[in-house]
Formats: C-alpha cells, sequence, structure tokens
C-alpha cells in the first residue's frame, strides 16, 4: 500500500521551523537535531528533509540525490560527533524504527544516533 505523508508530524514542523530543535548538522537533503529526551550521552536524530515516512519508504520512492544526501548526513554526523570506529571513536547504534511493531512514534522517517556510552544488546530477548 503506499505511503501517505501526515504534514502535521512533529519533524514537519521542525523542518518549517515552527518548533525549535537544537541542530547538529544541517544540509540540502537533512536535518540532524539532538532528541528531546536523550538516551545516551549523545543521541542525535538525522531526518531527511522530503516528506518520507520510514527507511523503506525512502528507498523505495526517494530520488538517487535523496538517499545519497541523507546517507552522506549520517556520515558527516558521525564524523562530527566522533563516534565512527574508523576514526578510532568508540562506536554507536543507528536504530530507524518503522510502523507499529517498530514503535514509532514520530511518522516522518529519522535515524536515530545513540552514542556515549555502551548500549548493550541489540534488543530484548522479550518484548
Ligand atoms: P521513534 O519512536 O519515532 O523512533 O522516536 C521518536 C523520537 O523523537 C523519540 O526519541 C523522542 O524523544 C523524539 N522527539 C519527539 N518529539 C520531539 C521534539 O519535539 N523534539 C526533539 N528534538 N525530539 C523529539
Amino acid at each position: 500500500m503506499p505511503y501517505s505523508y501526515d504534514d502535521q508530524n512533529i519533524f514537519a514542523k521542525i523542518l518549517r521551523g515552527e518548533i525549535p530543535n537544537d541542530t547538529v548538522y544541517e544540509d540540502d537533503h537533512a536535518l540532524a537535531f539532538r532528541d528531546i529526551q536523550p538516551q545516551t550521552p549523545d543521541h542525535v536524530l538525522v531526518i531527511p528533509k522530503g516528506p518520507y515516512v520510514t527507511f523503506d519508504h525512502l528507498a523505495t520512492e526517494g530520488s538517487d540525490d535523496e538517499i545519497v544526501g541523507f546517507t552522506r548526513a549520517i556520515g558527516k554526523v558521525c564524523d562530527m560527533l566522533g563516534v565512527d570506529p574508523g576514526s578510532d571513536g568508540a562506536g554507536y547504534r543507528m536504530i530507524s524504527n518503522a510502523g507499529e511493531h517498530g514503535v514509532q512514534e514520530v511518522p516522518h522517517l529519522h535515524v536515530h544516533i545513540l552514542a556515549g556510552r555502551p548500549i548493550g544488546r541489540m534488543i530484548a530477548r522479550e518484548a
């Protein structure tokens, strides 16, 4: 079923400048800002500027420029945070929740970059 995008979601409002945010990085394709309820010392959300609900939505319907731009922005944020293991950073976890089973609260694609402490196992063994 095709996605429909709700332009009243909170991240759409952040993109339009209607709600303030703590910006870490911005370019033509993406905005990265600190999560309002951080779960790790560094908890940054990276969102595309286009109206995509989930990662699969962007990957399926986004232009090559949008997909590459969003991916490059994630790389820039990891570099800025100094967490990429390739540059001796201590590492991070990247999560993108989608839909009901993924427990996605905000219906605008976002990637969580979680870093700054050991994060533990990827998922709990039981929900
Ligand atoms: P999800 O469960 O959709 O993957 O996560 C949504 C995330 O957005 C949560 O971690 C939540 O703390 C964050 N969030 C929700 N509203 C706001 C907001 O207004 N500003 C910021 N910076 N983060 C928000």
